[in-house]
Order: C-alpha cells, then structure tokens, then sequence
C-alpha cells in the first residue's frame, strides 16, 4: 500500500504514518519527491486495514493500493526516474550511455585496445566479461581474476567504469572490489540467491532480462534488489527467445517501453545478445533509444573473428564508430504532409 502525504506534510507527520505502518507489520520505504513525499508499506503478513485507516492521519493525503506485485520497483512509489550513479557515470539522466567492450576479456592487449578505441569514439562505459555463463562446458569460460585485474588496469587507463558479469554468490565480494556495476545475467535474472546476496551489495547492479522472462517477472527480480536493500539498478532488455530463427534472440522493443512505464529504474538495452548480428547493431541500438532506452550496452573486439566468445555479434573498432556516428544522428524527417493530414 502506498501513503500520498499531502504537500504540506511536516516532518512529524511523516514520522508518525511510518511509525505505524511499523506497528501495523510492514516495511516503510520512503521517497521523498520535489512536491510530496510517498511512504510504501510493503512485505507480507501485516495488517493492511491499519495502513488503510491512515487516510485519516494528519498530513495524509491519501492511501491506495499499488496495483503491481513489484512494489518497490513501481512508478506508482516513485513516480519521478531513478538515476543510478555508477562513478560518476549516470544511467537514467538525460544523457543516453553507451557501454561497449567485448563480450570476454580474453587477454591484456585485447581489452586495453578495446577499451581505448570506444573511449576515443564516445563510449561512456566499459564492459568485459570476466566469469562467462557458456551454454557449453567446453567453451571458454572467462579468465577470472586475471580478467578482473585486466579490467581494472583499462579503469585506470581510460578512466572508464566496468561493468563485469557475477554469477556466482561466492564472487560477489571478489568482483565487487574490482568493477563498478555488476551484471545479472540473463540465465541468473531468476538466481535468487544471487538476488539476495547482491541486495547487501554495495555496488549498482544490471539487471538482464531473462531469455523466458515476462516483463512481470523481470520487475519482480528488481524487487528482490530493491527490497533487500540495493536500490542502485539497472534493467537490461536483451532479447528473448521466440519461434524466430533468423536472429539469436528476438529483442523486445515494446519490453523496454512498458518497463520504463511500469517502473522508475532505468532501462537499458543490448542490441548484440537481442540480435546476434553485427549488421543489426547500429538500427537496434537506435530504435531502443528511440522507444526511451536510457543507454545501450555493445560488444565491440578488435578482431571479431577471433574472439572467444560472441564473434558474430561483435563489432569491430571502425563499426563501433559508425554506430556512436548514427546515434547522433537525428531520427528520420516525418513527411509534413502526413502530419498535416493528422492534424486537421
Ligand atoms: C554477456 O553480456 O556477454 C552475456 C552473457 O549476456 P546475457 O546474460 O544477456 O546472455
Ligand atoms: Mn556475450
């Protein structure tokens, strides 16, 4: 349930309403907005017909139901966008991000040459995958701690934050002393251990969408972050799976507008996992920011052909280029007639 404290709430009022949802045996989360300030009663078990009596209390304006089963992650407790600051960088402003590196880190040259070149062609943030969730044992799976060293040699070097994929509970106080955000990937968007665990972390999160996950349930696995404590994330629509073929995943365009209307946490989305072509890369990126993506993430390599992991979807520095080129490029004109035409 939610409390709408009216405009003119005093401190004390405010105070009192989450003192009884307290005693009413739920958990206050209070957003403080630039006109009113919304206290959420939320958790299980608590009696709702003490938080519904509170449309009584002075200072409330009024008290209504949150209609979603994500409660902490709704626009409904937090109307305004949430920003989460990742050194510096901020996902969710007013700036679109472009995140970019390559799908591993495969050696020290590989990343410290990625990680320069997207720096120099406008990339705000760096990624590079040090624990790598394979669909095969016998792949590559990642080097590791050697990776995260090299990840944080090309922070220190470009000045660029990492952003590393955790998969494991165990790795999680490792990973967290060498990168800047941490990725859910898509098989562990529903790892609720991981979930648990990442809450008590002091690190933003990316959150990536399941490859079978409904909207509904990628929200709810946010909730997990937000109601444990780690309010900093970031979702991350990839692309999931569908009876098309043709591309490695189907990217959800839609998902990533309904998330950014559902909820207050900024959206993200990966053109190279949601389409599995280079080619489609620089169209995708720009219709998801077209449809209210807060920034992008790309896997770009130095030589596509021999990365270890995600060649073929892989960029290489000089398209990597072209597609930081076309996202500043304007959208395409809309033929005035036609807007005549509907408007008369
Ligand atoms: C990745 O980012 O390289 C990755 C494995 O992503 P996803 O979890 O979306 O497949
Ligand atoms: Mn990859």
């Amino acid at each position: 349930m939610i409390v709408n404290m009216s405009d003119s709430a005093t401190e004390e009022q405010i105070e009192h309403v989450i003192q009884r949802i307290r005693e009413a045996g739920f958990q206050p989360h209070i957003t403080r907005g630039t006109e009113r300030t919304i206290v959420a009663a939320v958790g299980s078990g608590g009696r709702r017909h003490e938080i519904e009596a509170l449309s009584v209390a002075p200072g409330v304006d009024n008290v209504v139901a949150i209609a979603q089963p994500f409660k902490l992650v709704s626009r409904q407790t937090r109307p305004q966008p949430s920003v989460v600051d990742v050194a510096g960088v901020k996902i969710g402003g007013e700036e679109v991000v472009v995140i970019a590196g390559p799908c591993s880190v495969e050696s020290r040259e590989q990343l410290l040459e990625t990680a320069q070149a997207v720096k120099r062609a406008g990339a705000s943030m760096l990624r590079g995958g040090a624990y790598k969730p394979r669909t095969s044992p016998y792949e590559f799976q990642g080097l590791g701690v050697e990776a995260l060293k090299i990840l944080r040699e090309a922070r220190e070097l470009t000045g660029l934050p990492v952003v590393t994929e955790v998969m494991s509970t165990e790795d999680v106080d490792l990973i967290c002393e060498y990168a800047d955000i941490l990725q859910v990937g898509a098989r562990n968007m529903q790892n609720f251990a991981l979930l648990r665990r990442l809450a008590t972390a002091n690190k933003p999160i990316l959150l990536k969408r399941g490859p079978s996950a409904l909207v509904k349930e990628w929200l709810l696995a946010a909730e997990y972050l937000l109601s444990g404590g780690n309010s900093q994330v970031v979702l991350c629509e990839r692309g999931i799976k569908t009876f098309e073929t043709a591309t490695r995943n189907t990217i959800d365009l839609a998902a990533i507008a309904l998330a950014k209307e559902l909820s207050h946490l900024p959206v993200i989305a990966d053109p190279s996992h949601g389409t599995g072509k280079q080619s489609l890369i620089g169209a995708i990126s720009r219709a998801a920011i077209a449809v209210g993506a807060d920034g992008i993430i790309v896997e770009v390599h130095p030589c596509p052909e021999r990365a270890l992991s995600d060649g073929p979807q892989s960029l290489d520095i000089p398209q990597f280029e072209r597609v930081m080129r076309g996202l500043s490029a304007p959208l395409r004109p809309v033929l005035a007639p036609t807007l005549h035409l509907a408007r008369a």
